[in-house]
């Protein structure tokens, strides 16, 4: 394995769900549902099948896919971006954000991004040659199971001393995965702020923007102020239609930016997901009651994991987005060891989950090393089965 790879190892979510098949444990680790996408959305895919969407799409992507992501994101963030020009399909949100690490980033350019972070942030940036400058975000104290959590935080000086000269680019994920923290309109503008003072590109992350609950909003960064001209903004249709294996992602800024991405991602993979491509398109058309639907839904699921993980006796930090919620094992693992405890958890109550500690930098391991991440984007039948077991650790 080459120095730059030295220690990114096999990812975390690949031995959880090894280990959830070898132990016929309730996997709660890995982010994927275990409920289909709707119908508009797979139908089209299946009739996709056997016809010329399985060759080779466009590179940029099927131009019904670049209007598609071009009208969603001037309907849900009043942006406007040319489908031709501005947008990008790529191979899920891991290879837009891959691709624009590799593109932009000289050896030994700066990226900051908030920590914990999501794993294949600090792999993206090692394999483009960059380095990575997390910034710590602070957990809420654990809330009581009815009332919710308040927000992870950050230290803004933190924020301004790892902006240095060698900093290219801002990587911000929000809504956040593990923490479910949905960035506020004043950190935002505090970080378009330094954005623009700095010259810094931002790479946002917004995977899970219509999976935000109690009414909470999902700002983007590039509707700031001077954002939308070094804004690249990366979605998945993973998460917004239930379909995580399909892989297809897509990327839209300035047109200088998507074609340095562009000419990544076609050494990378050039094309890909033929088929799914319509699927998706179709699905970014469905209207607004569908993508409202969803966040209710998911926030149901929510609401039964945090009671179940509270009446197990684990504190509890409630998200106010995302799949997972994280909960600080002290009380059911005096050593404190997150790692420990989701290894040995299968044998304990038959329940994968993922330490948060590996969504940490290893100079950073004290600030995780006692807090675990569970998924709740599963079925009513798993939901129960995964609360009942978790009731052993009471
Ligand atoms: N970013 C975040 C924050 C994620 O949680 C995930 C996957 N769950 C991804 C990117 C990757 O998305 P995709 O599966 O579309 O590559
Ligand atoms: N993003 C999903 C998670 O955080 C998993 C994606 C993966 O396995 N790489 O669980």
């Amino acid at each position: 394995l080459a120095a730059r790879l030295q220690g990114f190892g096999t990812t975390v979510f690949a031995e959880m769900s090894a280990l959830a098949v070898a132990t016929g444990s309730v996997n709660l680790g890995q982010g994927f549902p275990d409920y289909p996408g709707p119908p508009e959305v797979l139908d089209v895919a299946r009739a996709a099948i056997g016809t010329a969407a399985d060759q080779y799409p466009p590179g940029p992507g099927i131009p019904e896919l670049r209007t598609a992501v071009a009208e969603h994101v001037r309907r849900f963030r009043g942006l406007d971006r040319d489908p031709g020009t501005e947008v990008l399909v790529t191979a899920g949100a891991t290879e837009a954000l891959s691709a624009t690490l590799l593109a932009l980033l000289e050896t030994g350019d700066e990226v900051v991004l908030f920590e914990p972070m999501y794993d294949c942030y600090a792999a993206g940036i090692a394999m483009a040659g960059g380095v990575a400058r997390p910034v710590p975000l602070h957990p809420p104290a654990p809330s009581s199971p009815t009332e919710p959590s308040g927000p992870w935080t950050f230290d803004p000086d933190d924020l301004r001393t790892a902006i240095t000269a060698r900093t290219k680019v801002l990587l911000l994920n929000t809504p956040h995965n593990p923490t479910g923290k949905v960035f506020t309109g004043a950190e935002l503008a505090l970080l378009a702020e330094l954005a623009v003072a700095n010259d810094l590109l931002v790479l946002a992350d917004e995977v899970y923007e219509h999976l935000v609950f109690d009414g909470g909003q999902h700002l983007s960064i590039a509707t700031f102020p001077g954002m939308a001209e070094r804004t690249l903004v990366v979605g998945s249709a993973g998460k917004t239609f239930n379909v995580t294996g399909w892989k297809i992602g897509w990327i839209c800024g300035p047109a200088p930016l998507v074609a340095a991405v562009r000419t990544a991602k076609q050494f990378l993979t050039y094309v890909n997901g033929g088929p799914f491509q319509p699927a998706v398109a179709a699905g970014l058309g469905l209207p607004d009651e569908y993508f409202a639907a969803a966040a209710r839904d998911l926030q149901y699921r929510r609401d039964v994991l945090v009671q179940g993980l509270a009446a197990a006796g684990l504190p509890v930090i409630s998200p106010a987005a995302t799949y997972f919620a994280t909960v600080d094992v002290r009380p059911v693992q005096p050593d404190g060891d997150g790692l420990a405890f989701c290894r040995t958890l299968p044998e304990r109550a038959g329940v994968v989950a993922v330490p948060t500690v590996v969504f940490y930098a290893p100079e950073h391991a004290h600030l995780g090393r006692h807090l675990v991440r569970f998924a709740f984007c599963k079925s009513d039948a798993v939901l129960g089965e995964a609360v009942e077991r978790l009731g052993r650790l009471a």
